[in-house]
């Protein structure tokens, strides 16, 4: 019990850290340097008001200097964060599998939020979690390097599939190199079967979002919908129920 509250604080403490590479990655900022600063009036933010959810609680949104609303979205991501931890720690106990699971779905989260924002995919997080991935297939349980190294060829060869997808669910070219690297990453950490099925929940829930937003806008539907975040959610419940998935497929097919 124990490890499951402190598995919830590590991943808040991780989501904060996210928030920082949501902010600054688009901007080719530096990670590490300099510390964290309201972005309304850049007073550097003491450490007593950088825990994760608590100090929001506490300053009730606001900073403490300028006393400007903090945006939602910081504690929104603690949250994610937290609580994706918690999930992943009750699946794979405390193991590198957690840890590594952890580092996978932590990448998912920035690249979701940033390509929401910008429409884009940042390579520096999903290029070395190519490589990690494949690493992580030596280490753990879960996935054979072979595994692995299939994933990540067809992720990353899935570009005229996806598009040809995307084209269709959207009515646009929009598929990006971006969403290929992300695909082969997302190979490399789960391997082949998972990237179909990745494409597979993604387009799924891409035309779901999609038919919502040109209901609600009247079929003006011409803004840039970015498939990363759905490819990430699919990953997700990949990672998470794609054995159940496969053998509910297996045993109802037919
Ligand atoms: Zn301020």
């Amino acid at each position: 019990m124990m490890w499951y509250v402190v598995s919830i604080i590590l991943g808040t403490l991780v989501g904060s850290f996210l928030n920082v590479c949501i902010l600054r990655l688009p901007k080719e900022e530096s990670i590490v340097w300099p510390g964290s600063h309201c972005p309304q009036c850049k007073n550097p933010i003491k450490f007593y008001d950088n825990i994760p959810l608590i100090s929001y609680l506490l300053l009730k949104g606001r900073c403490r200097d300028c006393h400007r609303p903090i945006s939602f979205q910081y504690p929104l991501i603690e949250g994610i964060t937290g609580l994706a931890s918690l999930i992943l720690f009750m699946k794979f106990g405390p193991s590198l599998s957690y840890l590594l699971y952890f580092i996978f779905v932590a990448a998912l989260i920035v690249i979701t939020v940033i390509d929401l924002y910008h429409q884009i995919i940042p390579d520096v997080i999903s290029l070395p979690g190519i490589g990690v991935g494949l690493l992580a297939s030596l280490i753990i349980p879960q996935i054979t390097l072979f595994n692995s190294l299939i994933g990540i060829l067809l992720g990353g060869g899935s570009l005229f599939l996806v598009a040809t997808v995307y084209h269709w669910l959207f009515k646009r070219e929009g598929m990006g190199g971006g969403d290929v690297k992300l695909l082969a990453m997302i190979g490399g950490f789960l391997g082949w079967k998972a990237v179909i099925l990745t494409i597979l929940l993604g387009s799924l829930i891409g035309s779901m979002i999609g038919i919502m937003v040109m209901v609600l806008k009247e079929k003006d539907f011409k803004y840039a919908i970015p498939f990363g975040p759905f490819l990430s959610v699919g990953a997700v419940i990949s990672l998470l129920y794609q054995n159940e998935i496969i053998f509910w497929y297996l045993q109802y097919k037919g």
